[in-house]
């Protein structure tokens, strides 16, 4: 039985990874004063005040060993509050296996747990394109995706995504990829869909994470630039004619965008 009775509080909200540290900086300071009630679907890696919950991942998840152990590195850094949460990214892995995933993309990848959980749902011929701008933190990772016998599998953009998003694009790798899960700076969503959505095939699915921004989006302020990003696209992906989408109260939310 796995424990997850060391993990602080903080480290069970779960969140995006951010491109640069001023701004987890800023995202810190915003989301450690505006957490509230809101975050009914708060659920994640323990739950010890939440009994449903901590029955849901006793009884759920499934942690390859060298996944749990990148989980537990990651819980000592101190930013370990950005890390997806671990039923969420099980699903994410499960959802790229159902579409038999060959090609992925993640953009934000921090210590890289949820890269590591996807990369071993890939064939052993897949390839995770993963984007980052923070080597410190993909560095805590590497190890265990070596330790895990997939890292042969992660190709690991130390550079802006957009910037590897374009990359592949003028590649010609243009509708090839089968998943792509979106996870970094949210005044660039916009700007990471429309590129994933060029570089995806018919059927791939787009996974967008903190959709509900701790329920800010419900009331956007108009000084806050973060739920403003998110809140626009959320509303231009229900009207997207592209797409058919899902929105889950899963973690911090997560939209399921799939490719027509
Ligand atoms: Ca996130």
């Amino acid at each position: 039985m796995m424990s997850f009775r060391s993990i602080s509080k903080e480290a069970l909200i779960g969140s995006a990874t951010l491109g640069v540290f001023f701004v987890a900086g800023y995202y810190f300071g915003k989301r450690k004063s505006t957490y509230s009630s809101m975050d009914i679907f708060k659920s994640h890696c323990g739950a010890k005040d939440n009994p449903l919950m901590q029955y849901v991942l006793n009884h759920s998840l499934r942690e390859h060993p060298a996944l749990k152990k990148l989980r537990l590195r990651t819980m000592e850094d101190s930013w370990n509050f950005i890390m997806v949460a671990c039923e969420q990214s099980q699903f994410m892995a499960n959802l790229a296996k159902l579409i038999k995933t060959k090609k992925a993309i993640e953009i934000g990848v921090y210590t890289g747990y949820n890269t590591l959980n996807v990369a071993l749902a890939l064939p052993d011929d897949g390839v995770m394109v993963a984007c980052d701008v923070n080597e410190n933190y993909t560095n805590i990772g590497k190890p265990f995706w070596k330790e895990a016998g997939v890292d042969h599998k992660i190709d690991l953009r130390i550079q802006p995504a957009l910037q590897t998003l374009d990359d592949l694009l003028a590649a010609g790798e243009a509708e090839t990829f089968d998943f792509v899960f979106i996870d970094a700076d949210k005044v660039n969503y916009d700007n990471y869909y429309e590129k994933s959505l060029q570089l995806l095939r018919r059927g791939g699915i787009i996974a967008i994470d903190n959709v509900l921004w701790s329920g800010r989006v419900v009331n956007p302020a108009p000084d806050d630039a973060d739920t403003q990003a998110i809140d626009k696209l959320n509303k231009k992906l229900y009207r997207d004619a592209r797409i058919n989408l899902s929105m889950l109260t899963v973690g911090d939310g997560l939209t399921i965008a799939i490719k027509l």
